[in-house]
């Protein structure tokens, strides 16, 4: 595992507050932990990265099909799908600084493998490191943390009527994964589409759990964003189908950047007692020191549908007239965190360079068509009216196009500098030559080169580059 690098998500968390990209919920009451807001730029790359991913998983096969379902559902779709009984995480408290934490994790920081242990594993594990005066809290320092306790990681609404909410049956919760919605439109969409299998449903949107400890920035939040796909499938074609799958989301990685070299599978050896198959896609996060989950790809089994089923008393068999035979579809689902992926493009784009001069330029390579702003124009010079007007003209007609920006702000250099900074791939200089042969110099972000080019190609150019 690579050194754990500090600073880089300091430098990350900083770059986001100050140009924009993402905030710390609540801030003028005191904050409110694991929950953010997206400035500007970051509301823009959040939609681009949500996007592509909704282009390559929906526009560009005939076999998904879109879905935007409400975060409120049914209180049964929750007890049917075992959330209610057992969506638990293991909570250790420290009882000296009351810090919390997860106890598979602090397993797993000595090397123990404890995701979905039994709590009476993780408990005999905790109790050797202890005996071993291995067990510290990792805030204060102090030997006192104590037993793992279970702890529902579900969100509770009051929806309802007051006297509904009090009987625990008629608990409506947040949902806790983008899925659920999905499995509940399954029957609706097989009437509506008539899809024949295998096809799936996708859809992103946000999910809601109560984290024991939410940390490392937007990596693990109490409110996120999903982006999922539930893949019906015949269960003979189960294990081909979790292949393609797995080849199909590690390529979109590289498809935007991500290099190779940081991405890897992780095989869970543990698996839920309807599962089949699961992968996690890591990506080496260099602010985290090392590889952490940024998506789940995972072989179900019949069980959503079938749960579903029983719980509702509606058949949600699929009847194959081919092969004339009926049975509950399979599922294999890819499950991807939006904000973990806007973390894993900061991580990879953050690039610092030592100029000349000995400052520190930052630059945000990212890919794009993920870049919060595609092109900014500047007038070569402020105080030269014709050359304002020119450029603010080109910057009103390709707005209609591009997520623009028009900077008269400062000298060239700066303005340079706060489009490198936020990502933008290229920067207009609209100078004296532009009055009387219409071109402008078009620079690009990550080779400094700089093209003289016809405005009215400007668009074609763009257009091209990012393809
Ligand atoms: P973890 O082990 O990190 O808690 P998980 O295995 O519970 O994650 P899944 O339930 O498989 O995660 O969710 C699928 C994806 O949703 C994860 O790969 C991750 O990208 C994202 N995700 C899950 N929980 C959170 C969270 N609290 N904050 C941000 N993203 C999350």
């Amino acid at each position: 595992m690579q050194e754990k690098d500090e600073k880089l998500m300091e430098k990350i968390i900083s770059l986001c507050k100050r140009r924009g990209f993402v905030f710390a919920s609540s801030e003028i009451y005191g904050g409110m932990a694991g929950i953010y807001d997206y400035g500007h730029y970051g509301s823009l790359l959040k939609d681009n990265i949500k996007k592509e991913w909704q282009k390559n998983m929906i526009q560009l096969r005939e076999d998904v099909v879109g879905l935007d379902s409400a975060i409120f559902m049914h209180p049964k779709t929750w007890v049917a799908s075992g959330h209610v009984a057992g969506f638990n995480d293991p909570q250790v408290d420290c009882h000296n600084c009351k810090s919390r934490f997860r106890a598979d994790h602090i397993l797993e920081d000595f090397g123990i493998q404890a995701d979905k242990a039994t709590l009476e594993f993780i408990n005999d594990e905790l109790n050797k490191l202890r005996e071993a005066k291995k067990l510290l809290c990792q805030n204060c320092g102090k030997a006192c943390l104590g037993e793992a306790r279970v702890f529902s990681m579900m969100v509770k609404s009051n929806l309802g009527s007051p006297v509904d909410i009090l009987d625990e049956e008629n608990i409506v919760y947040l949902r806790p994964e983008t899925c659920g919605g999905i499995y509940l439109e399954y029957k609706n969409t097989l009437d509506s589409l008539h899809p024949k299998l295998p096809f799936g449903i996708a859809q992103v949107g946000k999910a809601f759990r109560n984290e024991i400890a939410a940390r490392q920035f937007i990596f693990r939040t109490r409110e996120f964003e999903q982006m999922e796909m539930q893949y019906f499938h015949d269960p003979v074609d189960t294990n081909s189908i979790f292949e393609m799958w797995k080849q199909i989301r590690y390529d979109w990685y590289l498809l935007y950047g991500i290099p190779d070299d940081k991405l890897r599978f992780y095989k869970h050896e543990k698996l839920a007692h309807y599962a089949s198959d699961a992968y996690d896609v890591e990506y080496d996060f260099e602010s985290m020191g090392g590889f952490k989950e940024v998506e789940g790809i995972h072989a179900r089994g019949d069980w959503d549908l079938s749960q579903h089923s029983k719980f509702s008393g509606i058949n949600l068999d699929y009847y194959d007239e081919a092969n004339k035979k009926r049975f509950i579809p399979h599922i294999v689902e890819t499950s991807a965190g939006l904000a973990r992926m806007f973390l894993m493009f900061l991580d990879n784009a953050y690039t610092e360079i030592l100029s000349e001069e000995g400052e520190t330029r930052v630059f945000l390579k990212l890919d794009p068509k993920l870049s919060p702003i595609k092109v900014a124009v500047f007038p070569l010079l402020k105080n030269k009216p014709e050359l304002v007007s020119n450029a603010h003209d080109l910057y009103l007609e390709l707005r209609k196009e591009f997520m623009c920006e028009f900077d008269d702000n400062g000298n060239i250099g700066k303005r340079y500098r706060r489009q490198d900074e936020i990502g933008t791939p290229w920067c207009i200089v609209v100078d004296f030559d532009t009055l009387t042969d219409d071109s402008v110099t078009i620079r690009d972000r990550d080779t400094g080169k700089q093209e003289r080019i016809k405005k009215d190609e400007i668009a074609a150019y763009i257009k091209e580059k990012m393809n």
